[in-house]
């Protein structure tokens, strides 16, 4: 049995194993999909404490190195739900088995939220994305679309505008909102064209992305472009754990600044709770506070 499982390798996750593991406890360390989580996606960190400019995926892969260099066990495994049988005892599910430990912390983080236009998921994989650093250079040498104005779509714009002919920023509101130094960028970029007021209304085309469909003030406008990235933030993915924490109107975990929920043993950390900040220093604080609560847990008769 572990001493404590991870659910999710990103910041906050591979922070709480970095904790754990240096009190010597036993960690699995559990991840669906790609280690890193959402800063994987992210071309290019300039807030990160100590690293003036890092790669996204280095700077995970960097964490990652260490957390396996101290003797984290690491699977690439969905997990589908966790039980608490008695005190100190969990089981995890997980699409490949089960796993057993005496404390959980869950550090799922969010995932891209969808438009919810009546054809994008069809058309994802075939025009329309969530992630420029993946899909972006399929469109090199041509015009894309980009929704969003906050600071990840202004990175994706930098990012798009440096290979693709030109990015048509659609945002919703009449400002941009994301850091200054962000947007200064973006604005001083001669190839993005920012569309204020403006929302996406249809993702056109028959077996690929052909146009999308804008309509702002001055009306509607038909844009031919093959790539659409959606970049209107993240929303949780917590309904498994519904047995064992609360969730708010929005489906984070009900937790303050100490990761604890209504179950002892349980914590989460990162993106998935409620907070006002989302970042990777608000994540990694968070993967400290759950590992330190998980780790007094374990100390307990
Ligand atoms: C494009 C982009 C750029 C960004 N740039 C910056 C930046 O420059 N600076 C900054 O500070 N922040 C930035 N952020 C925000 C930052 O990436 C997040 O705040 C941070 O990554 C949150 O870390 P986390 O560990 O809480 O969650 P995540 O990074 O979301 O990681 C959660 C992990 O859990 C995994 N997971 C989810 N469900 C399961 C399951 N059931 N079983 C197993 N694993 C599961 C996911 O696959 C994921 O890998 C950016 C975000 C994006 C999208």
């Amino acid at each position: 049995m572990y001493d404590i499982i991870i659910i999710g390798a990103g910041m906050a996750g591979m922070t709480a194993a970095l904790y754990a593991l240096r009190t010597d406890k036993s960690v699995l360390l559990l991840e669906a999909e790609t280690v890193g989580g959402q800063i994987a996606n992210s071309p290019r960190v300039e807030n990160y404490p100590t690293i003036e400019a890092i790669g996204g995926s280095e700077l995970a892969n960097r964490l990652f190195e260490q957390v396996l260099s101290l003797g984290a066990e690491f699977e690439l495994e969905r997990v589908q739900k966790v039980e608490k049988l008695a005190e100190k005892h969990f089981v995890v599910t997980t699409d490949y088995g089960t796993h057993e430990c005496k404390a959980v912390i869950v550090a799922a983080g969010a995932r891209h939220r969808p438009l919810g236009l009546a054809r994008e998921e069809e058309l994802v994989g075939k025009g329309v994305s969530y992630c420029a650093v993946c899909d972006g250079p399929f469109f090199k040498g041509e015009e894309v679309a980009l929704i969003g104005g906050a600071n990840s779509a202004l990175q994706y714009a930098l990012a798009l505008s440096s290979y693709c002919t030109k990015v048509h920023m659609l945002v919703m509101l009449d400002y941009l909102m994301g850091e200054d130094a962000l947007i200064r960028a973006v604005k001083n970029t001669p190839n993005v064209e920012i569309y204020m007021q403006t929302v996406c209304e249809e993702f056109m085309g028959e077996d690929s992305l052909s146009a999308v469909r804008i309509k702002n003030a001055d009306g509607e406008k038909i844009l031919p472009v093959k790539g659409a990235f959606v970049a209107i933030g993240q929303m949780p993915d917590n309904e498994a754990y519904t047995n064992l924490a609360d969730l708010n109107p929005w489906g984070y975990f009900d937790s303050g600044e100490d990761c604890t929920t209504k179950t002892a043993g349980f914590y989460v950390a990162g993106d998935c709770r409620s907070k006002r900040v989302r970042q990777l220093t608000t994540a990694a604080a968070d993967g400290a506070s759950a590992a330190i609560a998980a780790c007094n847990y374990l100390l307990q008769e």
